[in-house]
């Protein structure tokens, strides 16, 4: 089961990448730390919106403490392209107003979501790509790291593997070693929607390569009519089935609720397209689904209660309290 009720109150959705090591290779530490690292996230969302702060900022702040966990591949420990370099997307939505702001192929800002929010709000744009990008966020002042900050083992050496593999024809079929991305969607005490997603992409892909995470509307898209939605998952049929928008559609035009839209456009459209991932969903009531059609998704709910409660595999959400 996928769905949770809506209260009045605030709510807060996360992910960690679909896509999850698989059962037979994770061990308790690390299921432990992926648990933890996802309860920062949790934690950073809920101090915003039960002061009353805003969605944006709670997605924002969300994402940034999964950017900063290098478990995760968004920001620190990002994957790398076939060149062996680290290329991020990011993107943020507004539901209010439906504003976005998003970036692709940079790597130099400590936190990729507030160079899309800086675009969001500073630019007059909606993309900004590459170098010039970097540009813009010096000229914004954002904090940047050298590509130690960025670099992990874990996905060095996820790279070598993979292009062992490519040069052999085998694949493994490991979903964790191809995939992550980050993301939060948040419907705040005022009942305004927001959107926040950020990866370092699929591991081995071409240089230049953008996924949907930064595509307005394919991994990322807020509107407070509706809902607010971040995907993960394979990219490119993300981008087109444009998976996020179709449900928000599914929702105006077909009269659906969150739950049958996002169940039928991960279950039912995605799967069986090749598009193997998930997505966060919140709606205008509050109500949440995180439906996904592989091995797992961490992921994490926080409601007005505060009780922090995340999952992996398909299992339901284990609940933590102490805080
Ligand atoms: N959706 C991301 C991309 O295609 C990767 C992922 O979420 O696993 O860049």
């Amino acid at each position: 089961m996928t769905g949770i009720t809506a209260s009045d109150d605030f709510a807060l959705a996360i992910h960690g990448g679909a896509g999850t090591i698989l059962r037979s290779k994770m061990t308790p530490e690390r299921e432990a730390a992926y648990h933890a690292g996802l309860r920062r996230s949790l934690e950073a969302g809920r101090a915003v919106l039960a002061e009353g702060g805003s969605a944006l900022d709670a997605v924002s702040a969300a994402v940034m403490a999964l950017e900063d966990e290098p478990l995760f591949n968004a920001g620190r420990g990002a994957v790398y392209t076939s060149a062996g370099k680290q290329e991020m997307d990011a993107a943020v939505m507004d539901g209010r107003d439906r504003a976005a702001g998003a970036v692709a192929g940079i790597c130099g800002p400590r936190n990729p979501i507030l160079a899309a929010r800086a675009v969001m709000e500073h630019s007059g744009h909606v993309v900004l790509i590459g170098e010039s990008a970097l540009e813009f966020c010096r000229a914004q002042g954002l904090a940047f790291e050298e590509p130690s900050y960025f670099y992990t083992e874990q996905r060095w050496q996820a790279l070598q593997e993979t292009l062992a593999m490519r040069k052999s024809g085998a694949d493994d079929g490991d979903e964790s070693r191809k995939h992550g991305t980050v993301g939060a969607v948040a419907r705040d005490r005022s009942g305004n929607l927001a959107a926040a997603t950020s990866t370092g992409g699929m591991t081995a892909k071409s240089p230049g390569r953008v996924g949907d995470s930064p595509v307005i509307g394919a991994g990322t898209w807020a509107d407070n009519e509706t809902c607010a939605i971040s995907a993960t998952g394979h990219g490119e049929i993300f981008i087109r089935y444009a998976a996020a928008h179709e449900i928000a559609s599914r929702m105006r035009y077909a009269g659906q609720s969150l739950e049958e839209a996002s169940r039928a456009v991960v279950i039912d459209m995605l799967a069986p397209a090749g598009g193997s991932g998930g997505i966060i969903a919140v709606d205008h009531a509050g109500n949440v689904s995180l439906p996904f059609n592989c091995s797992g998704m961490y992921r994490g709910v926080v409601r007005g209660d505060g009780v922090l409660r995340t999952a992996i595999y398909d299992e339901p959400l284990i609940s933590f309290q102490g805080r």
